[in-house]
């Protein structure tokens, strides 16, 4: 009688003892199978108007020059009216800091190398199959595609499209550029896009106040078209994500006034900023202080992408 009551007893253990490990597994499975990305954003598009000063962009209180962004954009994505370059305040360098996420003194003509990958390197590192573009006015703008740095240099390198011819042609027309993105755009739809257009820079260089505001105006109007185009893409609708700056701005007028820039004036600092894109807040104006380098960070949170070596932050209050 004693032994199979015995055995009895210890198979009804085992069971227990399995199915408690069983329904464990089972519950330790669920919980530690992630979403792969949390974000519905899968596309990201950074579009620099080069050189155009706050005071003539969102700080001018009516919006008049650039009523695109202010009128079509704005309310359905976040503008932050405190959003600064801290670093050199000059076309290259303010570029890259937007890519890496690092502020570094770029050579400004081109000649240069950056010391460290941009975000583009990172990308497509982590994401091979995926499609990635430079795409710019200013041929010099190149160099932010690779970097001297010997464990990435000629590794993982986006498509680029600048000046042009590429590095050493000259600049090219900003209508020019537009066409290279809307073709790219409706044949390849690249899933992390830099796009440069250079005219209210290049015109200020000149001295030309009305030419500067004009084209000011002008780079609204193509910013709107790309905007127009992703809102009625049916791959990039609701799915793409994109950020309207500047890589700097120009001195104010007690420092030198629109021509140049490239200090530390409140002019040369100062930056538009707008985001927009599923993830993101609708018709907000935030005045939490960002900086350029916070830009690289936040997109590699919502495409889930290594960033390494920043100071950068994840701009939360963008997010809904
Ligand atoms: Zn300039
Ligand atoms: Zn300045």
């Amino acid at each position: 009688m004693h032994p199979p009551k015995k055995y009895l007893i210890l198979i009804l253990i085992s069971y227990l003892i399995i199915g408690f490990f069983t329904s464990c597994s089972k519950t330790t499975t669920t919980t530690t199978t992630s979403p792969t990305n949390y974000y519905k954003t899968e596309n990201v598009i950074i579009i620099v108007m080069d050189g155009a000063r706050y005071s003539e962009t969102w700080g001018e209180p009516t919006h008049s020059l650039i009523p695109s962004i202010a009128n079509n954009i704005a309310p359905k994505g976040v503008i932050n009216n405190n959003f600064r370059n801290n670093g050199t305040t000059s076309t290259s360098p303010g570029h890259l800091a937007i890519c890496s996420g690092q502020y570094y003194n770029l050579n400004n003509g081109g000649g240069q190398l950056p010391p460290f990958p941009t975000m583009f390197q990172y990308f497509n590192e982590k994401y091979p199959t995926k499609n990635s573009w430079i795409i710019t006015s200013k041929d010099k703008l190149e160099v932010l595609a690779n970097t001297s740095h010997t464990s990435y240099n000629n590794l993982h390198l986006p498509n680029t499209n600048c000046g042009i011819n590429g590095m050493g042609s000259g600049y090219r027309a900003d209508d020019i550029t537009l066409n290279v993105v809307l073709n790219v755009f409706n044949t390849q739809h690249p899933n992390l896009t830099l796009i440069n257009f250079r005219e209210p820079d290049f015109t200020a260089h000149s001295n030309d106040s009305i030419g500067y505001i004009k084209q000011i105006s002008n780079v609204d109007s193509l910013i709107n078209i790309i905007f127009n185009f992703v809102e009625n893409d049916s791959i990039y609708n609701g799915t793409t994500s994109i950020f309207i700056t500047n890589d700097h701005g120009r001195h104010d007028n007690l420092n030198g006034g629109f021509a140049g820039h490239g200090d530390s004036c409140e002019g040369c600092r100062h930056l538009l900023f707008c985001a927009y894109g599923p993830d993101f807040k609708e018709n907000v104006v935030i005045n939490t202080p960002r900086e350029q380098i916070d830009i690289a960070v936040t997109i590699a949170e919502i495409l889930s992408f290594n960033l390494p070596n920043t100071n950068g932050q994840i701009m939360q209050e963008l997010f809904k």
